[in-house]
């Protein structure tokens, strides 16, 4: 957007996202240089609330192709590599057809209101370049590549020699897999991300095999910066994630499309938690129907879920939050009235951003690059 003046009814600014109602954000060269709380006399405002732009932590958006084409069916059988549904369809979908899908995949987030996601980017090297074409123009798109060969550690770690040239990210499907090819994922220097603990089915599994939960053999293996679901979480699961303080990744409306449940909200208190709408074959990139949800669902407060999906996810992955002196990134909402109510508490406007910013108009702003 153009630099000049903004005001709006509310906003939600800081690392605090602290109410300030009327406010005034004034931008130059792209950069936030005031928030004043006020508007200038005669000002007419431009926005009812603005807020913080969302980033959606944990997306696979390749899956945009096959929209519900597991519909139905278990978890196992549409997302397991190497035979589960999604991955047998990867195989067969043609590589255009796939940046085609990842873009409207991304084009559909931004018109959601979000400019950032983080991409788990199935295919080995070239489907991470795949996806960086893909998203060429995308405002913030962070690629987590994975090896294709995850049974032979020799092949993996050439593999996460290539893709540290593209990313410095690694998305690693499952801890199902040997010890010597998490170590090696552990050891390549690249931010490490992995599924853990979405079911108890697959759970019971691990320690079956490996005689430790997936937490847990992911903590004591890969020592990962993010872990994503953590639906089932034991005593140990939650001390050794105190530990090791590792984000936690929520995506509450994948789980309950497969009817696994959510996690226990006593369980997740003091962690840091992250949220992502996870595969784009069976959720929409909405991040604030996300945050609704696990509100309702996870327990979250509606400003804990706000603060996942704005604040929380800016200092994990280094983008800018509303403050004086960063880079514009914020959304505008238009047509949402403000009561009397939601203008005393950042928790009750939250919560009614939250409910009515799908009957609202949602403007992406972010600052020009000078
Ligand atoms: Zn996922």
């Amino acid at each position: 957007m153009k630099d000049g003046v903004l005001t709006a009814e509310a906003g939600l600014v800081g690392r605090d996202l602290e109410l300030l109602s009327p406010i005034t954000i004034e931008i130059e060269d792209g950069r936030v240089r005031r928030i004043e709380e006020g508007r200038e006399p005669g000002a007419d405002d431009d926005f009812d609330v603005v807020l913080p732009a969302p980033f959606n932590a944990h997306v696979h958006a390749a899956d945009w192709a096959f929209r519900h084409a597991g519909l139905g069916m278990p978890l196992e059988k549409v997302v397991a590599p190497p035979d589960g549904l999604k991955h047998r369809l990867l195989e067969k979908v043609g590589e255009r057809e796939l940046e085609v899908s990842i873009r409207d995949f991304l084009e559909t987030s931004l018109s959601f209101g979000c400019p950032g996601v983080a991409d788990f980017r199935e295919g080995g090297v070239e489907g991470l370049k795949l996806g960086l074409r893909a998203a060429e123009g995308f405002p913030t798109y962070v690629p987590m590549g994975r090896p294709k060969a995850l049974d032979d550690p020799e092949r993996v770690e050439e593999e996460l020699r290539v893709l540290s040239e593209l990313t410095e990210f690694v998305g690693i499907p499952d801890v199902h897999l040997p010890d010597d090819v998490l170590e090696a994922v552990r050891d390549s220097g690249l931010r490490v991300y992995v599924h853990a603990n979405e079911n108890w089915r697959s759970v019971r599994e691990c320690v079956r095999e490996h005689g430790a939960t997936e937490i847990e053999r992911a903590v004591d293996l890969l020592e990962p910066e993010g872990i994503v679901h953590c639906v089932v979480l034991t005593d140990r699961d939650r001390e050794l994630l105190e530990e090791l303080d590792p984000v936690v990744i929520l995506c509450p409306r994948s789980n309950d499309y497969y009817r696994l449940g959510n996690p226990d909200p006593r369980r997740l208190r003091g962690l840091r938690v992250l949220l992502g709408t996870d595969n784009g074959m069976s959720v929409e990139p909405d991040p604030w129907a996300e945050a609704y949800h696990a509100w309702i669902r996870t327990g979250l407060s509606p400003l804990g879920a706000l603060r996942a999906l704005t604040v929380e996810a800016a200092s994990v992955f280094d983008l800018p939050i509303l403050e004086e002196g960063r880079r514009l990134s914020a959304v505008g909402l238009k047509g949402l009235p403000l009561p009397e109510t939601v203008l005393g508490s950042r928790q009750r406007l939250a919560a009614h951003v939250l409910q009515l910013i799908k009957t609202s108009r949602v403007h992406v702003l972010l600052g020009a690059e000078s």
